[in-house]
């Protein structure tokens, strides 16, 4: 899992308050190149989430996921990648990151948005989706059948970099007017993205945080209504489900209990339900159908911190963005030496 990548570090680490969350929640364009080489060298191969399962009826009425059969080109490993949040937030303008997704001359996904000295750009390299977009074009043998990723999105300020949410204050004769054009704006966008082998997720309509207590099964409820409204018109159906920030509904257990929430998400029609975690897992829930996955993410926290837990993907030493990223200090996740052994002592 990765989130929006930094295309100007000098912007987000300017030291403001936005500077130790980008620092933890994301990568910059240079560590996002490096972990896509690794990954390359590493026999990985992207896989649509959509096809590792398929829902079967087992017994009577009983419905489960049930594990495909990929055909994987011989020695390729299976990879699924997620971004998270790719909606081009407003806090996030004039931070570093583009803006907003556009199609170039060719029809091709680039980004837009401004550089440091607040120049008009539109870039392939900039942005976590062209980049990938690019990479597989230049590796084609990344990717399987043509898979990218799965964007996870939320619905509050639009997709994208698009304002296609509505207010619930209202809105006036104007704010429609707006809403319709970016929803005309955003359509090409979306067919490109799905032609060229990207699908969508649903991050909830407010980033809302699953485990609080404030919210029970009809406020998911109300949410989900607004994400169709905002988000699921345009980019159509989805069985997946990512929750915010990586928080479980009910109480946190999902992968043990079927609270009310899963079952209420599960009855709309979800039926892969995605966290983060320490580990990358996956498993078929045996009471209800249904897949609960644990994601590893990459960004400013794990490279810091959990290289050895990351090694099979790349090594944070060399990923790592020793020029750019505020001096907070790493050591990889590695244990301290030995402070009872006295200095010069062989270990
Ligand atoms: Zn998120």
């Amino acid at each position: 899992m990765f989130h929006m990548i930094i295309a100007y570090p000098e912007l987000a680490f300017d030291g403001d308050d936005y500077q130790s969350s980008f620092d933890a929640m994301t990568v910059t364009v240079s560590e996002f190149n490096k972990i896509l080489e690794s990954l390359y060298e590493n026999d990985y191969i992207l896989v649509n989430l959509n096809t590792v399962w398929t829902e079967r009826t087992v017994g009577q009425n009983r419905r489960r996921m049930e594990h495909n059969t990929l055909r994987l080109p011989k020695g390729k490993k299976p990879l699924v990648i997620s971004i998270d949040d790719p909606c081009y937030y407003e806090n996030y303008t004039g931070q570093g990151f583009m803006e907003k997704l556009v199609l170039t001359d060719t029809g091709e996904i680039a980004a837009f948005g401004h550089d440091p000295d607040g120049h008009q750009v539109i870039s392939r390299e900039l942005d976590i989706i062209p980049a990938l977009d690019k990479f597989v074009k230049e590796h084609p043998d990344f990717s399987f059948n043509g898979a990218k990723a799965c964007l996870s999105l939320t619905g509050y300020e639009g997709i994208f970099g698009y304002r296609t949410n509505t207010y619930s204050t209202g809105m006036t004769p104007e704010q429609e007017a707006f809403r319709a054009s970016e929803i005309e704006a955003v359509k090409p966008i979306i067919e490109q993205l799905i032609e060229t082998g990207w699908y969508f997720g649903c991050h909830t309509w407010g980033h809302i945080n699953l485990s609080n207590r404030k919210y029970d099964a009809d406020a998911v409820k109300r949410d989900l209504d607004r994400w169709y409204r905002d988000v699921g018109d345009l980019v159509g159906n989805t069985v997946i489900y990512l929750y915010p920030n990586g928080a479980k509904p009910d109480g946190g257990d999902d992968w043990h209990k079927t609270g009310d929430m899963f079952k209420f998400l599960q009855s709309e029609g979800f039926r892969i339900f995605c966290s983060m975690g320490s580990e990358s897992f996956a498993t078929e829930k045996a009471d209800i159908s249904a897949v609960i996955c644990d994601r590893l993410h990459a960004d400013g926290t794990t490279l810091r911190n959990y290289r050895d837990r990351y090694l099979h993907l790349y090594d944070a030493k060399e990923v790592f963005d020793y020029e750019n990223r505020p001096d907070y200090g790493y050591d990889f996740g590695e244990d301290e030496p030995e402070t009872d052994a006295p200095a010069g002592t062989a270990q």
